[in-house]
């Protein structure tokens, strides 16, 4: 018996075990839209297998892309493996993907009811609280979560770290809380490198693989590790609604798996020297980074393997110093999103939480920052030019923007 490979390896190696026999090295792209049949009774039988949300039988037929497409399913397989999960499930986007759970533990479950602890992604809470969906949702802090539960819930939601302010929620002890309620874990800013949800206790774990996972800013997916059965309702909910991954974007995806580890620990170090300097800096109203509070129920201890690469700045000049900051950068591109090899810089109240209502929003004097490769000692020479800017313009720039 050998010994478990490290992440590292399997990073590079998974979802790559057909390969051989297909005599290639280099990940296919297969782009059939539909496959042959071998007969109607075949092709029929391998119809109703994955409409179900099974996999394609060995002597049957894909049949057809919206059912199966081996290129998402050797992405699946790797995601799987690096989140010690039995199976996942790739969608066309993290919402996509957040879209097919709630329906298969809401309406399709026969529950109506969905806890989610706040803060989430402003993407995630609106869904939750649109009544798109057919769900009602409480929101509850993560010590809320038992008394939150009804007999018709179905889900419980929970982000950690959690975007944008990085709030940490002790996984292990919001799945004894849900008790029979299946949790799902926001995994988007740890990736599986630096934290496996379903290790402790959590029944799925999300990512939106747009950010890091992805992490070159180039596709937009979302993917949900779970076990087989779980697995079999989300592919049942995707193959009727649609909410597809398209192979091109499952190969990126594929591809960049090999080097995330590698990413996240580089991304991560800067981050860390980053913290450091922001913390003394007097722009700085407060920093808001994993683990500065010195963890202090060793939450974080014990369910990651890392604080991660994404920050949180309260700016002492308020809306007015976070506006003129957002604009004053060169190497930090301001934009949203996050997780990429470049570093950006957002405004979360205007931005990616403006739908979350006011009571919830971040506060408008809060920005992020998605710390990328590029050399650490140039990130802060860019934010030092920018806040030796904001002295310059300060009292200047209108604060008139009401974003909290
Ligand atoms: C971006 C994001 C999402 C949504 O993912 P998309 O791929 O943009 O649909 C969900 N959760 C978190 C934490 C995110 O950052």
């Amino acid at each position: 018996m050998t010994a478990p490979l490290h992440p590292d390896t399997v990073a590079v190696h998974s979802g790559r075990s057909d390969l051989e026999a297909l005599g290639v090295h280099a990940l296919p792209i297969d782009l059939s839209t539909t496959n042959p049949l071998p007969d109607i009774e075949r092709g029929g039988d391998s119809y109703e297998a994955m409409a179900t949300g099974g996999r394609p039988p060995a002597d049957g037929s894909m049949v057809y892309a919206r059912l199966w497409n081996p290129t998402v399913g050797r992405f699946e397989d790797a995601l799987a493996e690096l989140e010690h999960a039995e199976a996942a499930v790739a969608f066309a986007s993290g919402m996509a993907a957040m879209t097919a759970v709630i329906l298969a533990h809401g309406p399709a479950a026969g529950k109506n009811h969905v806890v989610a602890v706040r803060p989430l992604y402003g993407g995630t809470d609106h869904l939750l609280g649109s009544g798109l969906l057919g769900v009602e949702t409480t929101y509850c802090h993560p010590a809320e979560v038992a008394a939150s539960i009804r007999p018709d819930t179905g889900l419980v939601v929970v982000e950690t770290p959690a975007n944008p302010t990085l709030e940490i929620a002790d996984i292990a002890a919001v799945v004894a809380q849900a008790g029979v309620v299946p949790v799902i874990v926001d995994n988007t800013f740890a990736t599986p490198v630096l934290q496996n949800p379903l290790d402790h206790g959590a029944a799925m774990s999300l990512h939106s693989a747009t950010k890091y996972l992805g992490g070159h800013g180039d596709v937009i997916a979302g993917v949900v590790a779970c076990d087989e059965q779980t697995a079999e309702a989300l592919r049942r909910v995707r193959a009727v609604t649609g909410g597809l991954l398209h192979p091109l974007g499952a190969y990126l995806l594929h591809r960049g798996l090999a080097t995330l580890p590698v990413r996240m620990r580089a991304q991560q170090e800067s981050a860390r020297r980053i913290v450091q300097w922001l913390i003394d800096r007097p722009e700085i109203a407060e920093v808001f980074y994993p683990g500065l509070d010195d963890d202090p129920q060793g939450i974080i201890q014990r369910q990651m393997r890392g604080t991660g690469a994404m920050i949180a700045m309260r700016m002492q000049g308020g809306y007015a110093a976070a506006s003129a900051v957002t604009s004053s950068t060169s190497l930090f591109t301001h934009a949203v999103s996050l997780g990429g090899v470049d570093s950006l810089i957002q405004h979360p109240a205007a931005l990616t939480h403006r739908p979350v209502p006011a009571e919830a929003r971040p506060d408008a004097d809060v920005l992020r920052l998605s710390i990328g490769l590029e050399n650490v000692d140039d990130l802060i020479a860019d934010l030092a030019q920018a806040f030796a800017a904001l002295s310059r313009v300060e009292g200047t720039v209108a604060s008139g923007r009401p974003w909290a």
